[in-house]
C-alpha cells in the first residue's frame, strides 16, 4: 500500500524504524522485534540504508522479507550521495519488481570511515534530486517520503535556508515527510508553522525516540543537532549506567512527548526502535487511548 495515499485517507499512522543487522543473530532479534511490533498493527515500518552504499543488500533483504514473509507495508530508505544515478535506477527498478512502492528519499551524510570520499561523477547532491528521479522515472508508482528537521539540519545556518530547501525537496514531488528525533515539542510545533506559512502542506510525522541509553543518545543528538533538555538531562546522568533506570524514564518522558503531540493533533507517530521492541511497546501501551481509530479500509 501506498503510504501516501493512507495520508490523504485521513488516516493517522503508527510506524516503526529498524536498521538492517549483521549477521544471522541479528536479523534473528529484529524479525523478533517485528513480531511483537505487529500486534500494535503498524500503517508501515521503515528499514534505513548505510549513507555509503554498504547496506545496499542487507536492506534490500530486510525489505523483501517484511514484505513477503510478514506481510507488513514497508518503505525503503535511499541515500543518494555515494550512488551514480544509474545504480539508483537500478536499486529503484528492483524494488519496483518485487512490489515495494514506498521509499524514503535521503541524499545520507559522508561516510566517516572514509575521509577521501568523493560522490561518483553525476551524482544527486541533495535529497530533492533524488526525489526529481524518482519522480522523472517511475512516475507515480512510488510515494515517496523525505526528511525534515525542526531544529534545522546541521547544515543549515538559519531555519529561513531549512524551509526554503525543505520546501524544494516537498515541490519535487514528495508526499509526507518524516522529522529527525526531537525531545521538545515546541521545535516540532513552529516548525509546522513555518512550513504552513510557506505553503507546505504535507503530513510531516514527528520521529520518536525512545532513550534506553542515554549516553548513546547524547551522541546521536549532539550529531544531528537535536536538543536535550536540561531537566532531562538532570534526570537521566545520575542514573546512565543503570539501564533499567534509564529506559524506565525513557519511557515515561516519551509517553508524555507522544501524549502532548496527540492532543495537538499530529498525523501520526514514527517510532525509531533501534531493532527493540520493549520501550516503544510501554510507550504505545500508555498511549493508546489517545491514539485515533486507525482503519486502512473505512
Ligand atoms: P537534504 O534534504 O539534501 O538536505 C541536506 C542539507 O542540504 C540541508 O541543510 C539542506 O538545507 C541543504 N540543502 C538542500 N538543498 C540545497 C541546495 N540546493 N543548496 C544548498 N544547500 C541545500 N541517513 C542515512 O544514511 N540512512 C538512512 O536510512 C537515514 N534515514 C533517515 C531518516 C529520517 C527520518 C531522517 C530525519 C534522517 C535520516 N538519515 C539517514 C539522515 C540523513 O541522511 C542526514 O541527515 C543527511 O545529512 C541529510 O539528508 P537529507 O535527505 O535530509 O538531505
Amino acid at each position: 500500500m501506498k503510504i501516501g495515499e493512507i495520508f490523504k485517507k485521513g488516516i493517522f499512522s503508527v510506524s516503526f524504524e529498524f536498521f538492517p543487522p549483521k549477521g544471522e543473530e541479528g536479523e534473528r532479534q529484529l524479525f523478533q522485534t517485528i513480531k511483537e511490533l505487529e500486534e500494535l498493527k503498524p500503517t508501515f515500518v521503515s528499514v534505513t540504508y548505510g549513507a555509503g552504499g554498504s547496506t545496499r543488500d542487507r536492506t534490500r533483504n530486510v525489505v523483501k522479507r517484511i514484505h513477503e514473509e510478514v506481510g507488513l507495508t514497508v518503505m525503503a530508505h535511499l541515500t543518494c550521495i555515494a550512488h551514480t544515478r544509474e545504480e539508483l535506477i537500478e536499486i529503484l527498478e528492483d524494488y519496483r519488481g518485487i512490489g515495494i512502492e514506498n521509499i524514503l528519499a535521503l541524499r545520507g551524510d559522508v561516510p566517516h570511515d572514509t575521509p577521501d570520499f568523493r560522490p561518483p561523477e553525476g551524482a544527486c547532491s541533495y535529497a530533492k534530486e533524488l526525489v526529481e528521479l524518482i519522480r522523472e522515472r517511475f512516475g507515480d508508482y512510488f510515494s515517496v517520503g523525505v526528511a525534515s528537521y525542526p531544529e534545522g539540519h546541521p547544515e543549515s545556518p538559519n531555519m529561513e535556508w531549512e524551509i526554503r530547501f525543505f520546501k524544494e525537496k516537498v515541490e519535487a514531488g514528495a508526499d509526507f515527510s518524516i522529522t529527525q528525533m526531537f525531545f521538545e515539542n515546541r521545535y516540532y510545533y513552529e516548525f509546522v508553522e513555518l512550513c504552513l506559512k510557506a505553503g507546505i502542506e504535507i503530513p510531516i510525522i514527528p520521529g520518536i525516540m525512545p532513550i534506553t541509553n542515554f549516553k548513546q543518545i547524547k551522541k546521536f543528538a549532539s550529531m544531528c543537532g537535536a536538543t536535550i533538555p536540561q531537566s532531562l538531562i538532570e534526570k537521566m546522568e545520575p542514573v546512565e549506567d543503570k539501564p533499567e533506570e534509564v529506559a524506565k524514564i525513557g519511557v515515561e518522558f516519551a509517553v508524555k512527548q507522544c501524549e502532548d503531540l496527540l492532543r495537538n493533533g499530529v498525523p501520526g507517530l514514527h517510532f525509531y526502535t533501534l531493532n527493540r521492541s520493549k520501550a516503544t511497546l510501554n510507550i504505545y501501551s500508555a498511549i493508546k487511548d489517545l491514539v485515533p481509530v486507525r482503519d486502512l479500509y473505512a
